[in-house]
Parts: C-alpha cells; sequence; structure tokens
C-alpha cells in the first residue's frame, strides 16, 4: 500500500513530523525530505520538525537549520506525521502526537504495529527514505530533497552493503544521484568520516571487546566516566557495533553504553544466524533482523547474561528452521 500523502494532508495548516529519539541518518534523511516535500506542496502550511538534535554532519541537508529540539508550546497540529519509529519512541514530541487531530505513521520498523491512526508500515523495505522517496511525485523532486533521501537510503543500508538492499534501493539511488549533488563526498562525510576522538574511543571500545559463546558473540562497554573522558555523546559511538560485527567468525555483535547507574542503551547486530529484533523486542526494545536495540537495566554482566541466553535462543531456532526448511536462509531487512 502506497500512502497518497498529499491527500492525507489536504486542508492541513499545521504539520509536524518527527522521528525517534538519538535520530540517524535515516531518521533525520526522511524527516527533512518530507518537509522539502511538504512546504513544496503547501506553501500556506505551517509544517515543522521535531528532532532531537541531529549530528552536525547532517547539516548540509536542506532544513537542518529548521529543526525544532526545544519541544515548545504548540497549537495542536491538524496532522502529525512519525516517521522511522512508532510514536512511543520520539521522545518530547510526543505530546504533539497525542495532540493531533490526524497522526500518521511511516516506518520499516517489523516491531512497528502501527501507532497512528494512519499507518504505512513496510517491514521488507531497507529504510524510511526509500518510502518517502515513494511518495515524492516526480514533477517534485529536486537536487535538495534527492540528496535528504540518499543520505537516509545509505545510512539504513551501510552504503549499499546490508542485505536489506533491494534492486528496488538501487534503481531509486540511480535515479537520486541523477539530481547531481556530489554523493562521493556526502557518503564520506555522513558516513565514513569520524572525529579524531570519536576514532579513539572506537578503538578503545574495540580492544576491549570479549569474546563469548567460542567467538560467535562479542560485546563492548563504554561506561559514563570514558565517554565524560573523551567528551562525547551516544552519536559519537555510531558505527562501533558495525566494527564488532566485522571481526571474523561474530554472529552478533553487541554495544552497549552506560545511560544511568544500573542501565545501558544496548545496540545489536548480527548476520543471518541471529534474529536481533527478536533479542531487543524481548527486552522492550526492537528493530530489525540485523540492526536491533533496547535498553537494559543491571550491572554490565547481567545485561549481557541476559542478552546471551536471547541470543542462544534466537541461534537455536535459526538453526533448527535451517534444518528443515533446506535451502532458505534468514532472509532480512
Ligand atoms: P541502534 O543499535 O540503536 O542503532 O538501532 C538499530 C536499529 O534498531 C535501528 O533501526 C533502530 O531504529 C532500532 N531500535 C533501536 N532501539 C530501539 C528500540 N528501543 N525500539 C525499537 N527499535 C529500536
Ligand atoms: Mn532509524
Ligand atoms: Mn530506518
Amino acid at each position: 500500500m502506497k500512502l497518497n500523502i498529499l491527500k492525507e494532508c489536504e486542508g492541513a495548516g499545521r504539520i509536524g513530523i518527527s522521528g525517534h529519539v538519538r535520530p540517524d541518518g535515516d531518521c533525520v534523511g526522511a524527516c527533512l525530505a518530507l518537509w522539502q516535500y511538504l512546504i513544496k506542496c503547501f506553501p500556506e502550511a505551517y509544517v515543522r520538525v521535531f528532532l532531537e538534535k541531529p549530528a552536525a554532519i547532517f547539516g548540509e541537508l536542506k532544513g537542518f537549520g529548521e529543526i525544532d529540539s526545544e519541544y515548545g508550546e504548540e497549537d495542536p497540529f491538524d496532522v502529525f506525521i512519525v516517521l522511522d519509529s512508532s510514536a512511543d519512541r520520539i521522545g518530547g514530541a510526543e505530546k504533539y502526537f497525542r495532540a493531533a487531530k490526524k497522526t500518521i505513521n511511516i516506518d520499516h520498523h517489523i516491531s512497528n504495529r502501527g501507532s497512528g491512526q494512519v499507518n504505512w508500515v513496510e517491514p521488507q523495505v531497507g529504510s524510511t527514505s526509500e518510502l518517502i522517496c515513494d511518495l515524492v511525485e516526480e514533477g517534485s523532486m529536486d537536487r535538495e530533497l534527492a540528496m535528504a533521501l540518499y543520505v537516509g537510503i545509505i545510512h539504513d543500508t551501510g552504503v549499499f552493503q546490508y542485505s536489506n538492499t533491494t534492486p528496488d534501493t538501487l534503481e531509486k539511488a540511480a535515479r537520486l544521484i541523477s539530481y547531481g549533488f556530489d554523493f562521493p563526498r556526502l557518503v564520506r562525510e555522513t558516513f565514513y568520516q569520524k572525529s579524531y576522538v570519536q576514532a579513539q574511543i572506537m578503538g578503545r571500545a574495540l580492544m576491549e571487546s570479549v569474546r563469548f559463546m567460542e567467538g560467535r558473540c562479542i560485546v563492548s562497554v563504554i561506561d559514563r566516566k570514558t565517554m565524560d573522558f573523551y567528551q562525547v555523546e551516544p552519536k559519537d559511538l555510531d558505527g562501533i557495533v558495525n566494527q564488532l560485527l566485522n571481526i571474523e567468525g561474530t554472529d552478533c555483535a553487541i554495544f552497549m553504553y552506560q545511560t544511568g547507574v544500573l542501565e545501558y542503551k544496548v545496540s545489536l547486530r548480527s548476520n543471518e544466524k541471529v534474529d536481533v529484533s527478536r533479542v531487543a523486542g524481548y527486552f522492550g526494545g526492537g528493530g530489525h533482523m540485523r540492526a536491533a536495540g533496547c535498553t537494559l537495566q543491571g550491572t554490565f554482566h547481567d545485561c549481557v547474561n541476559n542478552l546471551s541466553l536471547q541470543i542462544e535462543k534466537s541461534m537455536g531456532q535459526i538453526e533448527k528452521s535451517a534444518g528443515t526448511t533446506e535451502g532458505k536462509n534468514g532472509q532480512s531487512v
């Protein structure tokens, strides 16, 4: 089902857009692309994006400077649209969602059951930005919009590396780069480039990582003290978990950083041998089969013990089903 967003927003004087807390490239790209599209199609309307302050690397995308991270008083929105998440993960913007006359939820997380009055959730699609790309009518696409969508797509597909990349993803990307922006620089500067401290803390996380389950799992943790020492924020830790998964023999990578005295934000990545969306879902989080996250309470060791039980369970289920349905590998998004 493709949503007709222009029809859904017809006559709306006030439109709000938001995405998940700690917004990643897909979330920022999708929100800014939709914002650009709606202000173009409804020049009279008040359209606003509410997001936790995204990383400065996205500063080049049109509309970045207009993002509201203050969550002040607002009259009720006629339409409020949540992207790349369900409405319970949008932090300070949730109050606008609750007060809105009409709510729309567009996402690609398998764990999202649809939190709006109107829902468009496609778990088999690699990024929310791809869904937004489908919404934009041909004549309205332009260079700035294409840039935002391209950034969203490369971030959630790992620059077309993950198995959520489809022929359709590449066809969309081909169309987007035809708008003539400097995509190699965008990929380098928003995806691969690290600041010196980001590289240092990644090095430290890799050096202190621990393997278990005969090397099939790897875990690393960064505590509050270390984050303070390097003066880094959670968004500076992006990419560490992917680097852990790159280590030979690893089926499941866990990266944790401390968010409270006995609380950790957990990022999980896997190959086809573990369904981490199930593991994260068990602990109240969610995500995709090969990339998911959750928040856990307890000591580091409690967290790892609890996670490893669920990881083992998922590995067992997948091994069993691979044995019964020969040749069928775990397709993921
Ligand atoms: P992260 O490891 O936080 O980068 O997240 C990996 C994937 O899982 C992303 O698609 C996130 O949007 C998703 N995710 C992370 N945490 C949660 C959560 N608590 N609930 C639902 N999805 C999540
Ligand atoms: Mn996201
Ligand atoms: Mn996404």
